[in-house]
């Protein structure tokens, strides 16, 4: 039987930028995901991110964040087999109908200026984002930014509307400070939806033990990234045991509650062995259960533990 599988991090809508060809329906060998991958691996939920490129920011940033948006809209959403999650009962109802439960986030929220654009976000159907991408925006600084500083005023005012709003608050990219400035403020469960452990691979972009324990008290998760830089240090002989390493650890760390999915499938070159597309995602079922996961287990770590923070966040 093939377990449902959430995945909480594709950039898969840059393709339609990279290819004019690239076609959502059809299987496209070079890219990472499409409905036909989705499908062969049981995807039942994908958070569908969109990323702005760096030529476009800061000034086009608004306007590239919503071309980007209305290729979801036109092009993701609007299939038979897709439901745009936007309330709790979506999510629901995509499993009573068998359908992808797809969720839009903004990875960076670099187009915005002000509150209300938040708002404009959430009417356009986005229900989590990504703080920051590296770089410093109005809200908060990345963590390539070394100034020691976390959320703005109006990335405080940012946080408690997103609460409000019911927009998951994501903290993969956030520098430190304002990593720590959000567990203090949030109300809901955070997620780090794409970033791994740091005692196994220490990289800025994965998280010490006291942030993974913070994420998990709070309710919250991380969703395990497959680029290969982020799994090992010696990136060319990666494949899914590291992927379990990760998920052991934070299994043993902070509970099997706290980890999930975050592929970066498409907004990453290289894969593990084994794992070249988000097709083969049902392998690391086998792999967890060779490992000594129960199916219980497997379950949340591969679709659960996403599902429930959706549902506490909507
Ligand atoms: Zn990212």
């Amino acid at each position: 039987m093939d377990y449902k599988i959430a995945d909480g991090h594709t950039d898969m809508l840059l393709n339609f930028n990279r290819d004019k060809d690239f076609c959502f329906n059809k299987n496209n060998k070079n890219f990472h995901v499409d409905l036909p991958k989705l499908k062969e691996a049981n995807i039942a939920l994908e958070v569908f991110a969109v990323f702005i490129e760096d030529g476009y920011f800061p000034e086009n940033a608004l306007k590239r964040t919503l071309h980007y948006i209305n290729i979801f809209r036109e092009t993701i959403a609007s299939k038979k087999d897709i439901v745009h999650i936007k309330d709790s009962t979506d999510i629901i109802r995509a499993e009573a109908e068998n359908k992808i439960s797809a969720v839009l986030s903004l990875e960076g929220a670099d187009a915005v200026t002000e509150l209300s654009q938040i708002n404009s976000f959430y009417n356009l159907g986005v229900r989590l984002i990504t703080l920051t991408w590296n770089r410093r925006n109005m809200l908060a600084d990345g963590l390539t930014v070394n100034s020691g500083g976390g959320l703005t005023d109006l990335g405080k005012k940012a946080v408690e509307l997103m609460n409000q709003l019911k927009i998951t608050i994501d903290l993969s990219h956030i520098s430190q400070e304002g990593f720590w400035d959000i567990i203090d403020l949030s109300s809901k469960p955070v997620v780090a939806s794409h970033s791994n452990v740091k005692k196994i691979r220490s990289i800025e972009r994965n998280l010490d033990d006291s942030q993974i324990r913070a994420v998990a008290k709070n309710g919250g998760l991380i969703g395990i990234n497959f680029c290969p830089q982020f799994l090992n240090t010696s990136a060319a002989d990666v494949d899914g045991s590291d992927i379990i390493k990760h998920i052991d650890y934070i299994v043993k760390l902070a509970g099997i509650e706290s980890v999930a999915l975050g592929s970066d499938y498409d907004g990453i070159t290289n894969t593990p062995v084994g794992f070249e597309n988000i097709g083969k995602l049902q392998l690391l079922a086998e792999k967890l259960n060779k490992n000594g996961y129960k199916s219980r287990e497997i379950e949340k770590i591969l679709y659960l533990n996403w599902r429930r923070v959706f549902l506490e966040n909507l």
